[in-house]
């Protein structure tokens, strides 16, 4: 069987930043492999057009450019925000909380959920960059397809697998 849409694809990964001796981001490697449908969105698109059609045991590895896997940095995701921001009940701010460094959940006005890392500090404000972490990285997968099965109608309406332990 090879990989194709609505296929539970099964794999182990080794993740690197830029190249194939690039600095290790994440690997499934000594741990649980992953376990994903095929073609609904789950992974990213460039990750799995590299996959399409390949066979249980493939061994893969690729150079995912910026555009293919988490786009480019956004400038306009970088936000200035007053330290106000960051007071809390009795007026103080949290010098911890507002490091540079530090994660940052934001919320528009429309009660959307924003992640963002504080990236530079600027006395009466903060910097904080609200890119995908891997934005403007060139990203390297390689490992091994371990199986390949078609997903269940069930996995498939709730779009993700079921492994056993999920009902
Ligand atoms: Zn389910």
């Amino acid at each position: 069987m090879s990989i194709s849409k609505h296929k539970v694809v099964t794999l182990h990964y080794t993740l690197k930043e830029g190249a194939e001796d690039g600095k290790m981001i994440e690997e499934t490697f000594g741990g649980t492999p992953i376990s994903f449908i095929f073609g609904i969105g789950q992974m990213i698109p460039g990750f799995e057009a590299h996959l399409e059609g390949k066979d249980e045991g493939h061994d893969y590895a690729f150079l995912l450019s910026p555009e293919e896997a988490y786009g480019n940095q956004n400038p306009n995701a970088l936000v200035e925000v007053p330290k106000k921001n960051f007071e809390n009940a009795e007026g103080k701010i949290d010098e911890k909380a507002t490091a540079v460094g530090q994660p940052v959940r934001m919320k528009n006005p429309e009660g959307q959920t924003f992640q963002g890392t504080i990236v530079d500090d600027k006395e009466d404000k903060l910097v904080v960059d609200f890119n995908h972490p891997m934005a403007g990285k060139s990203l390297h997968f390689s490992g091994s397809i371990i199986s390949i099965r078609e997903a269940s109608k069930e996995e498939i309406e709730h779009g993700h697998v079921h492994d056993g332990t999920h009902h």
